[in-house]
């Protein structure tokens, strides 16, 4: 639980003042489980400093598990906001296999080749990322049959104002006419 919150801060899935909020309530836990110069940073420190303190803790996190990669830190269904450098690390992590809208897509990671299902919400600028097995990716990538997770999201699908807006047909012509799979 601990952790999961610790993960939530660090993937900016939960505010500095949330995460605070939470320390300051499970200390003891946060004592054992922090080093001693992160533990001691946050006590009696401002919102502000808990900000500040997001990349630091995250180095330390990557470091202890010997992660290379950002995709190590995600959940299992991971919602992370586009601020700071977050769109340019989710980007640079993942390599796009199949599109199923412009914002749908079947990803791997670069580095350790996990499989995701992405949907990038371009209305609230959130990235949803959804871990997939490797079975269950091949079985997107061949049969065209993509998870229902992201179905009740109507901003990662465009509208037919959106495709006439950008001159296609439909979902099909939009994957012709910019070569996507
Ligand atoms: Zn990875």
């Amino acid at each position: 639980m601990e952790t999961q919150y610790l993960l939530n801060f660090i993937n900016n899935s939960i505010s500095a003042k949330a995460f605070y909020v939470y320390f300051n309530d499970n200390k003891d836990v946060f004592r054992k489980m922090l080093p001693a110069e992160i533990f001691d940073n946050m006590i009696n420190k401002s919102v502000k400093d808990i900000e500040l303190l997001r990349t630091k803790i995250k180095t330390w996190y990557k470091d202890i598990h010997k992660y290379e990669c950002e995709c190590k830190l995600w959940n299992s269904n991971q919602k992370i906001p586009i601020i700071g450098n977050n769109q340019q690390n989710v980007d640079n992590e993942l390599e796009i296999l199949k599109h199923e809208t412009p914002w749908l897509y079947i990803a791997v990671c670069k580095k350790c080749k996990q499989p995701w299902f992405v949907a990038f919400d371009t209305v609230d600028d959130d990235y949803y990322l959804q871990k997939i097995s490797t079975l269950e990716m091949n079985a997107i990538l061949i049969n065209d049959k993509y998870p229902r997770h992201f179905a009740d999201n109507e901003k990662v699908r465009p509208d037919e104002n959106w495709f006439e807006a950008f001159g296609y047909k439909d979902i099909t012509d939009w994957k012709l006419k910019t070569n996507k799979q």
